[in-house]
């Protein structure tokens, strides 16, 4: 049994806590390692560390700092297979998919490659007589993020890598039930030239994430995971006076018109809601066509498509569209939320549970299900499920489909799928949700770009990644600046426009 370490000053250290937790293989259900749980001393420990080391990197020039992200693109590059099987092996997502995540948060990596010019001031000539002003955007100093198991190495990047390239140091909490990739991601990150004690991985739970939310030395705190979690962090840490984004669930809704090209929208929705098990936060999960004749046509369309889906592990390659959830708990959660839908009274027109796959009966495997005549009164719509579950809620009108979309409170992401560009645009003009797609189901924005939701999936006034993530990992200076040639006058007492 292999025990995981926390990665501290440079390097792998056991826990000390004398607290564990099971790292599973999803595929076989078996355990493959243990996570320490960090006491609060050891991360008080690694924020002391992270204290004494963030200084001298924060006056690392930026273009220095930028190099380092260059070599960690190489080394990310270099290793993508290895950090995708890892990341398959305790995640469960197909090896194709583990690539896609590491690819992602590679993009936020090359996006902060640009540094130097993201962190120039800005500066106002003689803004009065004799008088410059200009500003300059400083590190926080001691930063920290805590992140969700189905993206472990995307979501990481997108905290790690624009807080150390804005010259802060990064305590990362990763999710306990996947934390080799992040581990991994730290060692890579030093053989780019990252200075120890810049990036540490402290692994561990509740304990270790209430030992950042109220240490004084820790400035800002990123979350990323379920909604309760994210209000108590985003609570917790701004009353603790601290700088704080939390990203939380979702529940997205895909329009479908009768307009759409419905073999299109149909493809759309397999891979959206069942890709990764439906195990992401942008995963669609309603579907809801406008129109008896396209709901009915759809789910004609959708059936065959649903029923031949290929469940399986990650071993078998290509030949699998997506893989066993994450633990058993998430598997039983999962089809006790299916039978909710079935005792409220939606169609279970594909029923995926009580599935089953020879040599890997113990994994947690959970077969598609796609629900018809879902309403919006049922646990099934009103939860996020986070399993390879699609339901689909009918809509007379256009309006009545984009009511269910806007009244829903989670605000992750949301699509359309429609020719007709009055409707798509009245559609992302209207819609209360942070990120829309316009015949595209998944529409995560590029790295140059930022994500977030609105309503209940975010807290905080800034995105993820692109230009945000820069104002995030920093704090404006604004110095007004007067040479004392310049000074002409006595004392000046009252508050009055520059001349
Ligand atoms: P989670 O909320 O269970 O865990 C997230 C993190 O919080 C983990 O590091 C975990 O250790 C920690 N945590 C768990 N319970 C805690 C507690 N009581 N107190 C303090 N910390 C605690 O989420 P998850 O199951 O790992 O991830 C799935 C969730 O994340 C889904 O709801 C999904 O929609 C959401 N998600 C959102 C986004 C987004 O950008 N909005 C992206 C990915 C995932």
């Amino acid at each position: 049994m292999q025990e995981l370490t926390h990665y501290i000053d440079g390097a792998h250290v056991n826990g000390t806590s004398g607290r564990f937790s099971d790292v599973f293989n999803p595929a076989t259900g078996e355990v493959q390692a243990k996570c320490p749980l960090a006491s609060k001393e050891e991360m008080e420990h690694a924020v002391a560390v992270a204290a004494a080391a963030q200084p001298a990197w924060e006056k690392v020039n930026p273009q220095r700092r930028a190099r380092v992200m260059m070599k960690f693109v190489d080394l990310l590059n270099r290793d993508m297979d290895k950090l995708a099987e890892a990341l398959s092996r305790e995640h469960g997502k197909t090896f194709p998919d583990a690539k896609g995540d590491v690819q992602r948060g590679l993009e936020v990596v090359e996006y902060c490659i640009g540094a130097p010019q993201l962190l120039k001031g800005e500066f106002t000539d003689s803004a009065g007589p004799g008088i410059d002003m200009y500003s300059m955007r400083q590190a926080l100093g001691v930063t920290a993020g805590i992140t969700p198991f189905n993206f472990p190495a995307m979501i990481p990047m997108w905290m790690f890598a624009p807080a150390i390239a804005c010259g802060n140091a990064f305590i990362l909490k990763p999710s306990e039930r996947d934390p080799s990739v992040p581990l991994m991601l730290a060692e890579l990150l030093e053989e780019a030239g990252l200075p120890k004690g810049i990036i540490q991985v402290v692994n561990g739970d509740k304990e270790a994430v209430d030992a950042i939310l109220y240490n004084d030395t820790i400035q800002s705190v990123g979350f990323v995971g379920s909604t309760p979690i994210a209000e108590y962090i985003y609570g917790t840490g701004c009353a603790q006076g601290k700088r704080v984004q939390c990203f939380g669930g979702a529940k997205n809704h895909m329009i479908i018109m009768p307009d759409a090209d419905l073999d299109q929208a149909a493809d759309a929705l397999i891979g959206a809601g069942y890709g990764a098990a439906g195990e992401r936060c942008m995963a669609i999960s309603v579907a809801v066509p406008v129109g008896k004749e396209t709901a009915d046509r759809l789910i004609e369309k959708l059936i065959p498509r649903v029923e031949t889906l290929k469940v399986g592990p990650y071993t078998a390659g290509d030949d699998v569209d997506y893989g066993p959830v994450v633990t058993a708990a998430a598997k039983a959660n999962i089809e006790r939320l299916v039978q909710t839908g079935v005792d409220q009274g939606a169609d279970l027109v594909v029923d995926g549970r009580n599935f089953s796959l020879q040599g890997y009966e113990d994994g947690f495997f959970v077969g598609p299900s796609l629900f018809d005549n879902v309403t919006t009164d049922m646990d099934i719509y009103k939860q996020e499920i986070f399993g390879p579950v699609l339901s689909t809620v009918r809509a007379e009108t256009y309006e009545e489909a984009l009511s269910y979309a806007m009244d829903h409170e989670y605000g992750n992401g949301t699509a359309i799928y429609t020719r007709d560009g009055d409707t798509a645009r009245d559609f992302a003009n209207r819609i209360n949700i942070g990120m829309i797609g316009i015949n595209v189901p998944i529409p995560v924005p590029l790295a140059y770009h930022t994500f977030g939701g609105w309503k209940k999936s975010a807290f905080g006034d800034l995105n993820q990644h692109g230009p945000d993530a820069f104002k995030f990992y920093t704090r404006t200076k604004t110095i007004t600046s007067r040479w004392p040639s310049g000074i002409r006058e006595g004392g000046e007492f009252n508050f009055k426009p520059m001349d």
